[in-house]
């Protein structure tokens, strides 16, 4: 089997380290409204990769987590009156009935973010113990200047980023490359985003969430890391040097991307109100095996067109 490794920009060779057991981990979704059709295309890929894998004689172990505490959570869920678990609730009840729909098979472990608070406390310590972190206004970051691999997977320049310059937010764009935050204290967040810490109380990075998950239930080193291209920066990059730097082991040995569903060839956003979801497709009369078979029906790395 070959599969293109986003790492090494080269399609290799694919084989487990420890065969016949492959160790995968997808990023899920982050429960914050309804999945659209273009979160769909990177799981249904992935759902296909898996069981190209159990075809090949190989088993299966794959965890799929589920963030259920990031900015937009906390907003949104703060704006509906509701705590975390109330709020997160209903969205993680529509992931289930869309997965269903589309025939994806259940992942081995889905883990929730909040339940795996402690690790991600471990981690942080781990980091902080080895030099890799300093605080500021309460919150710890991380020190890319520590990791002299940083960018490599998403090929990024860092060289000319400047030291202590950091960020808060889970999601931003590469030219706002700088420190990250592993866990945040943030004041006018509501108490039910927040844990109590040695390092203070507050709660972590979206990053931080799946290395703490993935390395929990696949080891510190496995196979296959998969998710959406748009995860490439900053996220996998910063999965990468928090785990390299916390076990000073690799991390993933193959990254697998899919590729952005375009709609009327753009890019899916909801302000821009060409936003579906599985139930608006099935509302038009589309039955679910049509749907899965348009989202798979073309290659996972070539730009997939809804019109
Ligand atoms: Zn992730």
């Amino acid at each position: 089997m070959i599969l293109h490794n986003t790492l090494t920009g080269r399609t290799e060779p694919f084989a487990p380290a420890l065969p016949p057991q492959v160790r995968m981990y997808v990023c899920g979704l982050t429960v914050y409204g309804r999945g659209h059709i273009g979160n769909y295309r990177s799981l249904v890929a992935t759902d296909l990769l898996r069981r190209t894998l159990r075809y090949k004689g190989w088993r299966v172990k794959e965890v799929m987590n589920i963030t259920d505490v990031d900015d937009r959570i906390i907003q949104l869920g703060k704006a509906s009156g509701k705590d975390l678990r109330g709020f997160t609730a209903e969205h993680i009840r529509s992931f289930d009935e869309d997965s269903a729909t589309l025939r994806m098979e259940r992942p081995e472990v889905v883990p929730r973010a909040t339940d795996h608070i402690p690790d991600m406390i471990g981690l942080v310590e781990r980091l902080i113990t080895r030099g890799h972190t300093y605080t500021a206004e309460g919150s710890v970051y991380f020190k890319i200047a520590t990791f002299p691999e940083y960018g490599r997977l998403s090929r990024l320049d860092v060289s000319g980023i400047k030291a202590g310059a950091r960020v808060d937010t889970d999601k931003y764009e590469k030219e706002d490359a700088r420190d990250f935050v592993l866990w945040k204290a943030k004041e006018d967040e509501p108490e039910w985003a927040h844990w109590d810490a040695p390092f203070g109380r507050g709660r972590p990075g979206w990053h931080l969430e799946c290395s703490a998950m993935s390395m929990k239930y696949l080891g510190e080193t496995f196979d296959l890391h998969c998710g959406g291209v748009d995860l490439i920066f900053p996220h996998h990059e910063n999965e990468i040097a928090q785990s390299t730097c916390a076990t000073g082991k690799p991390f993933v040995r193959h990254w697998m991307h899919v590729t952005h569903l375009l709609v009327d060839n753009e890019t899916m956003s909801k302000s821009k109100g060409n936003f579906y979801t599985i139930p608006d497709l099935l509302q038009r009369g589309h039955r679910p095996d049509a749907i899965r078979y348009l989202i798979c029906a073309a290659h996972y790395r070539k730009p997939l067109n809804f019109t």
